[in-house]
């Protein structure tokens, strides 16, 4: 990738930013024959695009906000998703569980007309269940009160994999990605914006690199790089934090998921099946600071133990959980205070100097929001048009077997072939990048993790010819994150 930075003199397009919507745009510009480079400062997907929900879906919440085109768009991406990656999504059985006279109709008929707008991509049809049968799905549910449930389909998947996935893909079309490069200036001619300087982190190393078009896709990190541009630049982005916490199977045996649409403050609560544990989540917390690495509040802890232990005939306790995780919503300000009444739709803008930035949208969308973009870049420098071909694309891996997810029960052999495969296919750098992404073992259970941590070191030392040093500042750093994704 670093020999291709160097011999190519100008790239069509250049992406600052390597998480959903950097990846996707890379994949689309490149699969349109575009010379595509894309820089990611730390690893792929390390920022929001490894924290979400893990749901590909339309999102019910924005049907009981009325906003039918992008639940209409996010149904469609949806049903291609499943189609295109079906090593990484899967579709998921919801329960709305009926604890109020009017909640089984009210769920029932938005839920029908969810399946409706679905379409011929539906995924299954919602059904009103008894009492009974919505314990025999879920028979940790509370039944004081339980009047019956509502199941409905969406679809779920492994948001860190499936980037991974989409920059294999993007590198199959000749498009180069490279993590651990940091973007630390524009560059400019008569004004316009021609290129970047990225830099090395790993060796310190600097380039300069002509481009084009530059597309700026950095998510919560939007302003910091519109202000390279323009110093003057006034935010765009209200960065919001979500959190998940992780319990073990037993707080929700089965396969199906609970959705709360409305908890007692007007938030959507899940609590999802995933890799043989529990996610818990999320919440909706407007942030000031912005970091790579952000850490969910006391309140927001607390906030998701009450709420869904009032759902569950166990309640979760603090010393159950076995990870949480916070990522930090790229939400485009508009008049309202309140994020959670935010566009998540995306949002596309051209500066003076020509950069173009895309922001907002979700994972799910991250197809589409890609293929806006490019089409935008295409006409803005007179590129020349082919049209965009990702809708019906399968993905890299499809075909696969993918690594798995957790690592606590693999033999040293069994590791040492997953690190190397993760090493050479897929640009892992870092225990953090191995045990974080490649392997999701940091946010299934934060111990197993930390306990792994140095045979993984040792191993990526020998794979990648390290020494003694790199191992002892490789384990430090994994501990150093690893411990803020355990509560007090
Ligand atoms: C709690 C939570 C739950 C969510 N759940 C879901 C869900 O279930 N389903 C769904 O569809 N969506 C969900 N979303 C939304 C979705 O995760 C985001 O919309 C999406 O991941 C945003 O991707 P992005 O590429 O725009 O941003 P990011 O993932 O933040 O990527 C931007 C990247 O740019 C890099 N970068 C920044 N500055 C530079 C620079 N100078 N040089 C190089 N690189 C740089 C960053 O390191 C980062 O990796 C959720 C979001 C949150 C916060």
């Amino acid at each position: 990738m670093i020999q291709q930075l160097e011999s190519q003199p100008e790239w069509d397009i250049c992406i600052i930013g390597g998480g959903a919507t950097g990846l996707g745009t890379a994949l689309d510009a490149a699969s349109r024959g575009l010379k595509t480079i894309l820089f990611e400062q730390y690893d792929f997907a390390k920022g929001t695009s490894s924290k979400s929900t893990k749901l590909v879906h339309g999102g019910v919440r924005y049907l009981q906000q009325g906003n039918i085109r992008l639940v209409m768009e996010a149904l469609k991406e949806r049903g291609q998703l499943l189609k295109n990656a079906p090593h990484l999504v899967h579709n998921q059985q919801f329960i709305v569980p009926n604890y109020k006279w009017w909640e089984k109709p009210f769920y029932g008929i938005g839920l029908k007309i969810y399946d409706w707008m679905a379409g011929k991509l539906g995924l299954g049809p919602s059904v009103l269940l008894s009492k009974e049968e919505t314990l025999s799905l879920v028979p940790t549910l509370d039944t004081e009160g339980l009047t019956g449930g509502v199941v409905y389909h969406d679809g779920q998947f492994d948001d860190a994999r499936l980037a991974i996935s989409i920059a294999q893909t993007a590198v199959q079309h000749s498009a180069v990605v490279l993590n651990y490069f940091p973007v630390t200036g524009l560059l400019k001619m008569q004004q316009k914006v021609c290129g970047v300087w990225v830099k090395d982190s790993l060796t310190g190393k600097g380039w300069e690199v002509k481009s084009k078009v530059v597309i700026n896709a950095t998510g919560v990190f939007t302003d910091t790089v519109m202000k390279m541009d323009d110093p003057k630049h006034e935010s765009i982005i209200s960065p919001s934090q979500g959190i998940h916490l992780v319990v073990d199977k037993e707080f929700l045996p089965g396969d199906t998921a609970i959705m709360v649409p409305r908890t007692d403050d007007g938030r959507v609560l899940f609590a999802v099946p995933w890799h043989n544990k529990v996610v818990l989540g999320t919440t909706d917390t407007p942030v000031k600071r912005i970091s790579a690495e952000p850490i969910p509040f006391e309140e927001e802890i607390n906030f998701v133990l009450t709420h869904i232990g009032r759902y569950l005939t166990k309640d979760p306790q603090r010393s159950d959980v076995k990870s949480m995780f916070a990522g930090l919503r790229p939400l485009v300000k508009g008049k309202s205070k309140k994020t959670a009444a935010l566009a998540r739709d995306h949002l596309v803008t051209i500066a003076d100097s020509g950069m173009i930035t895309i922001t907002g949208g979700k994972w799910t969308t991250y197809r589409k929001m890609a293929e806006d973009v490019v089409n935008i870049a295409i006409e803005k420098a007179g590129l020349e048009k082919r049209n965009c071909i990702t809708a019906d694309m399968k993905l890299a891996g499809h075909d696969k077997p993918v690594i798995p997810a957790e690592i606590k029960s693999l033999t040293i052999g069994e590791l040492t072939t997953f690190i190397q495969k993760s090493i050479a296919e897929e640009m892992c750098m870092t225990v953090e990048d191995f045990l974080s992404r490649r392997t999701r073992q940091l946010l299934l259970d934060a111990i197993v993790a930390m306990e792994k941590a140095p045979a993984v070191a040792a191993i990526m030392s020998k794979e990648m010819d390290k020494d003694q040093t790199w191992i002892i500042e490789q384990i430090n750093n994994f501990n150093a994150i690893a411990k803020n994704y355990l509560p007090d």
